[in-house]
């Protein structure tokens, strides 16, 4: 492929001229059905039409306005979300990764406010990803994605997954807070129970730390709740939003409860773009939908429908899928395949999928699928994985 681009991405050879609910439909006229949602991001699917009226409306009047001013719009977005979780504050960004960098500053700034600028260090998980800036990488530690940036930011040290002694053997003098996604995204749908969760809130009580979760995927009623921790019942004291906030218009935002975001005093962050009117009149758009009785619930129903089909799946085809993980409507296959020809069969059968690591292929369907659409999907993956067990293709003119 010829292309400008920096070749960061291994990029598919379809471009998409069109989106309807779940479906996106290619220039020469194929159609799939999206179970990847642009990465978590296109909750709401595509074209719906309260998100295309709101950005109409919002193009008619000025798109941005300074921080410096007013903007009512965002005041409004601030205060829903603030009435939808724990937090009593909210900073808005541009992406998960400045909603996650604003995460980590409000926890160092909170322990500074308090007399104990020492303490900045947060103890994160292997198989995290909290985005690309530098702090954000050094958070995530993973060193293919660190490799060749210089020195790495201070100030992050990792737990093994879900190992709740050695969260509490890694506190010292200098520790902050905890960092984690309550379910690891790109770190292949890994789960974190909930009484491991909750564990976590009781420690980080005991020893005075913030928790603070990256909830950039699985926020804004991807697993059937406002919050992934919702289901521990627990609060976070800092939480960071992106992907689904803004239904595919890019927006993050950063929630504190009052206490926690003590030291994001006057002049403390900001951002020229973030929360400007556009992206908070989207915003509220997609929490128009989100936040209306019964979607979160439905969410909730959806969920067992699709791991039950996704069970038989694995049943059908053991050689190609291993196992299945995730809730709400974010769902991992661990591959027994190469995930990527997992993926890559799966667009030939007309569906998209999103690989991760630990050879995982993530199901992230827009939240607005019915069951049928769920049904669909399997018929798609069922037919994906026949044509893997069926070995190789031959290559053309190999006869
Ligand atoms: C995608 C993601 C990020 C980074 O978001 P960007 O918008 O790409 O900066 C951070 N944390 C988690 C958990 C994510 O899934």
């Amino acid at each position: 492929m010829n292309s400008s681009l920096f070749p960061t991405y291994a990029r598919a050879d379809v471009a998409f001229e069109r989106g309807e609910g779940a479906w996106l439909f290619s220039a020469n006229g194929d159609r799939y059905l999206d179970f990847g949602s642009g990465v978590a991001v296109n909750s709401l699917g595509y074209a719906h039409p309260h998100l295309v009226s709101a950005l109409r409306d919002a193009a008619e009047r000025p798109w941005h306005v300074s921080n410096l001013y007013r903007i009512p719009q965002t005041e409004r977005l601030a205060q829903r979300l603030t009435t939808a979780t724990f937090a009593d504050l909210a900073f808005f960004a541009n992406s998960g990764a400045e909603a996650v960098e604003c995460a980590i500053k409000t926890a160092r700034k909170f322990h500074a406010a308090n007399g104990a600028p020492e303490r900045y260090r947060l103890i994160t998980f292997e198989g995290a990803f909290h985005g690309r800036t530098l702090a954000t990488l050094a958070a995530g530690g993973n060193p293919k994605y660190l490799d060749g940036f210089g020195p790495k930011v201070e100030g992050f040290d990792p737990a093994p997954f879900g190992d709740l002694a050695a969260v509490e053997a890694l506190i010292g003098p200098e520790t902050a807070g905890v960092l984690l996604e309550p379910i690891q995204g790109e770190g292949g749908v890994r789960v974190f129970s909930r009484s491991f969760l909750k564990g976590l809130r009781e420690l980080c009580d005991k020893r005075g730390l913030l928790l603070v979760v990256d909830e950039v995927q699985t926020g804004v009623g991807r697993t059937g709740t406002f919050l992934c921790v919702e289901q521990a019942g627990i609060a976070p004291d800092i939480a960071a939003l992106a992907k689904g906030l803004g239904g595919g218009f890019p927006i993050g935002a950063c929630l504190a409860s009052k206490e926690a975001a003590k030291g994001m005093t006057l002049g403390a962050h900001g951002s020229t773009f973030g929360g400007n009117p556009l992206a908070a009149a989207v915003g509220n758009a997609v929490l128009d939908v989100i936040l209306s009785p019964g979607f979160m619930e439905r969410v909730g129903r959806l969920s067992p429908l699709l791991r039950q089909r996704l069970a038989e799946l694995a049943d059908h085809h053991p050689s190609v899928i291993e196992a299945v993980r995730g809730e709400g409507l974010m769902f991992g296959l661990k591959t027994r395949v190469a995930n990527t020809a997992l993926v890559a069969a799966a667009r030939g059968a007309g569906l998209l999928t999103i690989a991760a690591g630990d050879n995982v292929v993530r199901l992230l369907p827009p939240l607005i699928i019915e069951e049928d659409h769920i049904a669909e999907a399997a018929r798609r993956l069922d037919s994906a994985c026949a044509e893997l067990e069926r070995g190789p293709k031959p290559q053309p003119g190999a006869i």
